[in-house]
């Protein structure tokens, strides 16, 4: 039988991973290191205020009209923050969506209803639809993953549009399982450190290879510009349950049948990651919930076995519908 942790059931085929001589995972001995401060929702609640101050005093300087931009999916997570953000925080928030090759009728009607009533500035932004989908069937090539793509470009133009409007901060909507799946050092790591630079920022994503990247010219990461990025969620303990009922509750929020409806090739991303690594998108990110006690190790279980039931074929027409949208070479 497979090895796995037996604090949080991550396999020992999960990437980096090492058990020490209690069967014990380096992913959970790093987190019990840390957990007195990742965990003191009353001392993150003040950091982060004290960000978001900061932020208004550096706009009113730069004579910003926004004090942080905001990532706009359509998704629960980044809708939660824009409202947050405006309603709790009184921050002048400029929510961007990124046009990307993926968007879904839902995410598209979320987000028209958000606007109608949460009333902040939007803008949408489509790239070169060429450029696009050369970097997705690169990243497929290469990595069997195009999440990355996404991810880089929805960064890239935040950084962009931050630089160019005086904007001093970028709030995401990450989760701590997204952010801390990987995690094993304070740098740059949430909420030890934030990233101050579009290439720092990336780190957490990419792990250094965005360093390599970068040193041979391979990618653009806007240098000059300088911008903090914050995840709402390192320094927020809210529950996914929490999310959608407040949404809910406060503008007639739609909730998904499935997870990720804001992206109609996420099963894509899921099959290719059960297929390549052996496991669906959110083995690293439930461990992080079964770490901190959110979970057991059989209900993140149950939802695995779910996704890998769900995703392990993906029908003819799914798969040909992402090819034709990547029109891969
Ligand atoms: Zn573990």
């Amino acid at each position: 039988m497979e090895k796995r942790c037996k604090i949080c059931g991550l396999p020992e085929h999960y990437a980096k991973i090492k058990f020490d001589e209690k069967g014990v995972c380096n992913y959970c001995n790093f987190y019990l290191e840390n957990q007195k401060f990742l965990e003191d929702s009353e001392k993150l609640e003040k950091i982060f205020q004290e960000k978001m101050e900061a932020a208004k005093r550096k706009a009113k300087e730069n004579g910003s009209k926004y004090d942080c931009l905001v990532g706009f999916s359509g998704g629960k997570d980044s809708t939660y923050i824009i409202r947050q953000l405006k309603e709790k925080y009184g921050m002048r928030v400029l929510a961007l969506t990124f046009q990307n090759a993926f968007a879904t009728e839902y995410g598209r009607k979320n987000i028209e209803n958000a606007l109608q009533k949460i009333h902040v500035d939007h803008i949408t932004f489509s790239m070169n639809d060429k450029e696009l989908r050369k970097m997705y069937t690169t990243c497929v090539n290469m990595l069997h993953n195009f999440c990355a793509v996404c991810f880089h470009y929805m960064h890239y133009y935040s950084y962009l549009f931050a630089g160019q409007n005086g904007i001093p901060i970028i709030v995401n909507g990450r989760t701590k399982g997204q952010m801390w799946q990987a995690a094993l050092e304070k740098r740059l790591l949430e909420p030890f450190e934030t990233s101050h630079s579009l290439l720092e920022f990336e780190h957490q994503m990419f792990h250094g290879l965005e360093e390599k990247l970068q040193k041979h010219g391979k990618v653009d990461y806007l240098e000059d510009v300088r911008a903090e990025a914050i995840s709402y969620f390192a320094y927020h303990d809210v529950s996914e349950e929490e999310t959608m009922r407040t949404l809910e509750e406060s503008i007639g929020w739609t909730r998904s049948k499935r997870g990720h409806e804001d992206c109609y090739a996420h099963a894509m991303a899921e099959h290719m990651s059960i297929l390549k690594r052996g496991f669906p998108i959110r083995q690293g990110e439930l461990a992080v919930e079964v770490r901190r006690g959110k979970m057991t190790i059989e209900e993140m279980d149950r939802i695995l076995k779910q996704d890998v039931g769900l995703y392990s074929v993906v029908p003819e027409e799914t798969k040909q519908q992402f090819e034709d949208r990547i029109q891969r070479k």
